[in-house]
């Protein structure tokens, strides 16, 4: 017999709960695997979950999150910021390499990658430097961080673009041995010097140093063409501009391993928000114009952009809440991303559950190489034999954003005070529930 509120039982019984938003079924999930998925399942020993009107979808996977463990444990940590992960409906995430130190070497990746751990939220994939301490110089160790127990196969220098195109093809090259992939922060640092805001209207009104797209779109543009010509795996972070999701759609039709994210907030928001120079809106690219969000949101429907990344970006208080210039650049995103991606790309008809499925765990699974050894851990369908991470999302539910219900040790969330769609009821992580009734089960 299970003692009542125990969450240490192994085997649930998820009753009616709608598969990629399809005919309700239940899931029976015994020792960290979905063992059966079908209608009138019973299994005595089994807890119950009622998951009626709740849609489950694969564990959701990021690979771009700010973690800033070890070095800016006042932003955030592996703890808190894997606790909001998966209230959020992540099992997964890729934590970026500009922590202090930075994850340039097999030792800092091991540290981040063991920290993840202990925490046991969700997975953590640390991601690699590029370059050694980020310094756009010379190459960081990305042979040692790949054969460590971390297993990076994700390189970037995030925070900054590596310019150097000599430095960027040998990166390029370097992680063909292990199928790595290098994920660039597309921005010309010449085009972009004190660059403030997207220059244009906003840059003009405000007086702000402009940021024009085409210092995104160069740099895509180099990198798919070196991708090509070494024929290596580029992945391009946080696509901001309509240009740019036409350069990754020319690329993708030539045949070249080049793949892409976007962020929630680029998803949702516009520059028309910078009006009054409130800093919760400055952030790195910066947000563009109407047209570019209808340009992304076109891109990652038709799959030109193949995932959803948050680019968590967590800030402590004195670090947003002081004057436009000086106002560090960066967003939360854990704990609203799929509210957003609700909001901005199923509401509006651009994608069903099964897309948003595919482009937050699927693909994002497949370019983190989230493979086991000959089974994949993440982005599995919700079958039997695959592995129990799975998001349980109420999509009837809607109420204002409150950062300060978050666990996100920082606030700096842009949907403060928004009303959005949705609510993440429950994460499973190989079987384990780590978030029941929306909030954290330990
Ligand atoms: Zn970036
Ligand atoms: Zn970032």
């Amino acid at each position: 017999m299970i003692p009542d509120g125990s969450q240490a039982t192994r085997t649930w019984l998820i009753r009616g709960a709608q598969p990629l938003g399809g005919p309700a079924l239940d899931l029976l999930v015994r020792d960290g695997v979905i063992t059966e998925a079908g209608a009138g399942l019973q299994a005595a020993d089994a807890r119950l979950l009622d998951a009626s009107g709740l849609i489950a979808l694969p564990g959701l996977v990021d690979l771009h999150t700010h973690l800033r463990e070890p070095g800016r444990e006042d932003a955030e940590t592996v703890q808190t910021g894997t606790a909001a992960a998966a209230l959020g409906g992540f099992t997964a995430v890729h934590a970026m390499a500009n922590t202090d130190p930075v994850a340039d070497t097999a030792g800092v990746a091991e540290q981040i990658w063991r920290l993840g751990r202990r925490a046991g939220y969700c997975d953590v994939r640390p991601v690699g430097a590029v370059t050694a301490g980020l310094g756009g110089s010379r190459l960081a160790e990305l042979g040692a961080m790949a054969d460590s127990a971390a297993r990076v196969r994700v390189y970037s220098d995030d925070g900054k673009c590596v310019s150097d195109a000599v430095l960027m093809r040998r990166a390029l090259e370097y992680v063909k041995a292990f199928d790595g992939v290098i994920a660039q922060h597309a921005q010309e640092p010449r085009l972009t010097d004190g660059a403030q805001v997207n220059e244009g209207e906003a840059s003009g009104r405000l007086g702000l140093s402009g940021w024009p797209a085409v210092a995104e779109e160069a740099i895509i543009a180099r990198d798919c063409l070196l991708a090509a010509h070494v024929g290596s795996a580029l992945h391009v972070c946080h696509v901001s501009t309509a240009g740019s999701v036409e350069i990754i759609r020319w690329a993708k039709s030539k045949g070249w391993r080049v793949t892409a994210e976007v962020t929630p907030h680029h998803l949702l928001l516009t520059d028309d928000l910078v009006s009054d120079y409130d800093p919760i809106y400055k952030v790195n690219p910066p947000l563009r114009t109407a047209v570019d969000v209808s340009a992304l949101r076109d891109g990652l429907a038709d799959g030109t952009i193949d995932c959803v990344a948050t680019d968590h970006a967590p800030h402590p208080l004195e670090d947003k809440e002081t004057e436009w210039q000086v106002a560090a650049f960066g967003m939360t995103g854990l704990e609203t991303a799929l509210r957003v991606v609700h909001e901005a790309m199923v509401e509006t008809g651009r994608l069903d559950w099964a897309g948003v499925a595919d482009r937050m765990s699927v693909r994002p699974a497949a370019i983190g190489r989230l493979d086991g050894i000959g089974a994949p851990l993440h982005g599995s369908a919700l079958a039997a034999g695959s592995p129990a991470n799975l998001v349980l999302y109420d999509p009837a539910a809607r109420d204002v954003v409150d950062p300060a219900q978050h666990a996100s040790r920082s606030r700096n969330s842009p949907f403060a005070g928004m009303e959005l769609p949705g609510r993440v009821q429950a994460t499973f992580l190989r079987g384990v529930p780590v978030v029941l009734d929306g909030k954290l089960a330990r």
